[in-house]
């Protein structure tokens, strides 16, 4: 297959593009396309084998269910057989934007989607060309994010194109995606509702509408058993094994100069991934390491704007990798609003490898 590679406005996306798009979508095929939070693989939702295309695209287990995308809250009623109302509280308040509901599934769901589940997760993404796929097509769309399997999820057409180049018909390529962490997931098919994976929306923010959610997914030690189907511990694996050191930020900060003299000592290459405060602050003792090759540093975004660490997470994170590392050392932005997202990303990059130096202050 061959993988066509189209700009499009990301403020205006240009009907004829689209056009092209929904095309592809409705005879059954695959289009990567820009969403608020990561790029997405999609197909035609009700298609059962279009969407398998995409299990065997990003080579997905079939027991890790999609998220279905759909124009706007009007249209809920056409994949879920059900809707609490807490559930509608939430998609009034939050959509479009980074909330999926996972809901009871209507009948007209495929199976495939859902990975054999009674419940369908469910999502209208605020992205204006995600909107306009959607609505060219007239049918939902079926998309994880638009990566291979296990890998980081990508936030630019570059990185699909990376990944899945020969393995996708269209990928719309409208810039960086300005989220830059998957959407966080509520279940509400049960009760009280739970919170299966942080993103973009946060626990603190759900909180003021849902007093009983039950957090679930864990931020720190990804350890526990998994929260969701398909939140596998291990997930954006980088090509070296990665630690996560967290605590209080002069420990952290401490114990990543430490980490780093004693492995590059017995011969390894260290990548360093650190919100740009920690990555300054380590640059002084680490300078002749760094200048040798032996330390490589890699900021993502700024404690002191948690936004911007999401959004560069996972950019950062593939730029390391190329550089070459043997072995990886990171810092999260702490556990509070989007931090929690970032930090759940990196210690499930770091396969449960989480070392706490202090407690977080
Ligand atoms: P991705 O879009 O690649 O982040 O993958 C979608 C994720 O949504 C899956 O890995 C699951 O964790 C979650 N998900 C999708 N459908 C359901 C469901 N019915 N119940 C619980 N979680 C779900
Ligand atoms: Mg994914």
């Amino acid at each position: 297959m061959t993988t066509r590679v189209r700009t499009v406005d990301a403020a205006r996306p240009e009907a004829e593009v689209m056009a092209d798009a929904a095309a592809i979508i409705r005879r059954g095929g695959l289009v990567a396309f820009p969403t608020e939070t990561v790029y997405g693989l999609g197909a035609a939702a009700l298609d059962a084998e279009a969407v398998q295309r995409i299990f065997d695209a990003k080579g997905r287990p079939s027991t890790d269910p999609l998220i279905v995308h759909i124009a706007g809250v009007d249209h809920l009623a056409t994949v879920a057989r059900e809707v609490p109302p807490v559930a509608l509280t939430l998609a009034q308040h939050y959509w479009p934007g980074p909330l999926t509901l996972v809901l009871p599934k209507h009948a007209v769901v495929p199976l495939v989607v859902t990975a054999g589940r009674d419940t369908v997760a469910v999502r209208v993404p605020a992205h204006p060309v995600a909107r306009a796929l959607i609505e060219a097509c007239g049918v939902p769309i079926a998309a994880p994010s638009a990566n291979r399997f296990s890998r980081p999820s990508p936030t630019t057409a570059a990185h699909v194109v990376d990944e899945l180049q020969g393995r996708v018909d269209l990928v719309l390529d409208a810039g960086p995606a300005t989220i830059g962490v998957e959407s966080t997931i509520v279940d509400c098919s049960v009760s009280p509702p739970r919170l299966l994976r942080h993103g973009g929306v946060t626990r603190e923010q759900l909180l003021d509408d849902v007093p009983d959610l039950l957090v679930v997914a864990r931020s720190g030690d990804a350890r526990e058993s998994q929260a969701a189907p398909g939140q596998l511990l291990r997930h954006y694996a980088p090509s070296a094994p990665l630690t996560l050191v967290v605590g209080g930020e002069t420990a952290v900060r401490t114990r990543l100069v430490d980490e780093a003299r004693r492995l590059a000592a017995t011969g390894e290459r260290v990548g360093i991934l650190a919100p740009e405060e920690d990555v300054l602050a380590v640059t002084p003792p680490l300078t002749a390491l760094a200048a040798s090759g032996r330390v490589l540093l890699q900021a993502y975004g700024r404690r002191a704007e948690p936004a911007s660490a999401a959004r560069d997470l996972f950019a950062a994170l593939r730029a390391l990798d190329a550089r070459g590392p043997t072995v990886l050392l990171a810092s999260g932005i702490g556990d509070e609003g989007i931090g929690a997202a970032v930090r759940d990303r990196l210690s499930r990059a770091a396969e449960g490898r989480v070392v706490v130096v202090t407690p977080a202050c």
